[in-house]
C-alpha cells in the first residue's frame, strides 16, 4: 500500500495553474486519505468555484495515478474561508502596503512607462507588441494598463474572463506567459466612459499595490494619452519606471513632446528613448515609402535630450493580428513590423542588462 508520504511528495509536485506554487505550500491539501489502492484527497480551492478546478483535479489524478499501488483517485473539493485566504495573500505578498501608500515594487527589475503626447499613434499597439516581443526573449513579463478610458491591451492580447482575486488580491490572467492587469478585464468596452470616472484613481491604485505578479523581469505601463492626472499619479508611484515615448513621424510632433518632457521632469522619471510608430512602409522591392513624412521621432527624441529606439513600420497585418488579439510577434511569418519589435525588445533588454 502507498503511504501518506509518498502521495504528499506526489502532490508537492502539482502547482496551482495560477499561482504557480505547489498546492502543498498554498495550504490547499485538506486532507489525504488512503484506502487500499484508492487515495481520496480533499482539496480546498482558493475560492469557490475557482475556474482552474478541472485542470487541478486532472493534474492531481494524472500524477498519483502513475504510482504504482493507486488505482483509484477521488478528489473532493472545497474552498478557503476568509481567514485562510488573508493567510495566503500575506504568505504570497507580505510586502504589500495599504492602497496610499508606494507600492512595494521589489518584484520587479525594470518598469518601462509607454507614454504619448496625444492618442492614436500606436501607444497601446506597441504596448501590447514590446510585451509579446520581450517574453519571447525569455524575459518575465507583466503589462499593467492603466489606460483606464481606453483600455484595448486585453482585446490586443487576446486576454479574456475576470481575474481571481483571493482576498482583495488580484490575480492577473495570462496569455503565453504575460501577465496583464486592466479595467477591461473588470468592465467591458461598452461601458460608458461617464460610469468608470469614479472607479478609474481607486482602480489604478490597486493595480499597483494589490496585483500578485510575482516575480517579474520587466513591467510594461500602458499609460493613457496625454499628461493627465492617472499619468501623474502612476509615475509618481513608480518611482524606478523610464519612459519610453510612442509618436508618429509627423513633423510638428515637439509640442506633444514638450508636454511629456515636462511631464517627465515633473514626477522625476527618466526618459529611455523615443519609438517612431508607423514610421514607414515598406514595398515590395525593399524601398520605403513615408506615408506621415519624416523626422518626427528624431524631433522628440533630441527635445527630450534622447535616441530613437526603434521605427516600427506601418504595417497592415501587424494591425489584423492587434484586432484578432494575436500580436504580430507570434505570427508564424516574419514581417518588417515583427522584427522591428524583436530589434526593438532585444535593445532594451541589453540597455537594461534584463
Ligand atoms: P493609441 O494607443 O495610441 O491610441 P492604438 O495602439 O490603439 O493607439 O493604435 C491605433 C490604431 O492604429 C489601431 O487600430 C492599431 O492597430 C493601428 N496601428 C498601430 N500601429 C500600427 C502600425 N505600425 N501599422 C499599422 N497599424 C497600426
Amino acid at each position: 500500500m502507498v503511504s501518506k508520504d509518498q502521495i504528499y511528495d506526489i502532490l508537492r509536485e502539482v502547482d496551482d495553474p495560477e499561482l504557480h506554487r505547489p498546492i502543498t505550500d498554498l495550504g490547499m491539501v485538506e486532507n489525504v486519505n488512503i484506502d487500499n489502492s484508492t487515495v481520496a484527497v480533499k482539496i480546498k480551492l482558493t475560492i469557490p468555484g475557482c475556474p482552474m478546478k478541472a485542470r487541478i483535479s486532472d493534474d492531481i489524478t494524472n500524477k498519483l495515478e502513475s504510482l504504482e499501488g493507486v488505482n483509484k483517485v477521488e478528489i473532493e473539493f472545497g474552498s478557503m474561508n476568509d481567514e485562510e485566504r488573508a493567510k495566503l495573500r500575506q504568505q504570497l505578498m507580505p510586502g504589500a502596503k495599504a492602497e496610499d501608500d508606494s507600492p512595494n515594487l521589489d518584484f520587479v527589475k525594470e518598469i518601462i512607462c509607454v507614454a504619448s503626447g496625444k492618442g492614436g499613434v500606436g501607444k497601446s499597439t506597441v504596448t501590447a507588441n514590446l510585451a509579446a516581443a520581450l517574453s519571447e526573449l525569455g524575459l518575465k513579463v507583466g503589462v499593467l494598463d492603466a489606460d483606464v478610458y481606453g483600455f484595448s491591451i486585453p482585446r490586443m492580447l487576446g486576454v479574456t474572463g475576470q481575474p481571481t482575486i483571493i482576498d482583495n488580491m488580484i490575480i492577473p490572467p495570462e496569455r503565453n506567459g504575460i501577465k496583464l492587469v486592466s479595467m477591461g478585464l473588470f468592465l467591458d468596452e461598452d461601458t460608458p466612459v461617464i460610469w468608470r470616472g469614479p472607479l478609474l484613481h481607486k482602480t489604478v491604485q490597486q493595480f499597483m499595490t494589490d496585483v500578485h505578479w510575482d516575480k517579474l523581469d520587466v513591467m510594461l505601463v500602458d499609460l493613457p494619452p496625454g499628461t493627465g492626472d492617472i499619468t501623474i499619479t502612476v509615475a509618481q508611484k513608480m518611482s524606478k519606471a523610464r519612459l519610453l515615448v510612442v509618436t508618429t513621424p509627423q513633423k510638428a510632433a515637439s509640442n506633444v513632446a514638450l508636454r511629456v518632457g515636462k511631464m517627465a521632469e515633473k514626477v522625476e522619471l527618466g526618459v529611455l528613448g523615443v519609438i517612431e510608430n508607423m514610421s514607414f512602409f515598406q514595398l515590395p522591392d525593399g524601398s520605403k515609402e513615408y506615408v506621415f513624412g519624416q523626422g518626427g521621432g528624431s524631433e522628440v527624441a533630441d527635445i527630450l535630450n534622447t535616441s530613437v529606439f526603434a521605427e516600427i513600420p506601418l504595417d497592415s497585418e501587424l494591425r489584423q493580428a492587434s484586432d484578432e488579439g494575436n500580436p504580430i510577434i507570434w505570427s508564424e511569418k516574419d514581417s518588417p513590423a515583427r522584427q522591428a519589435y524583436l530589434k526593438c525588445a532585444d535593445r532594451l533588454k541589453l540597455e537594461l542588462k534584463l
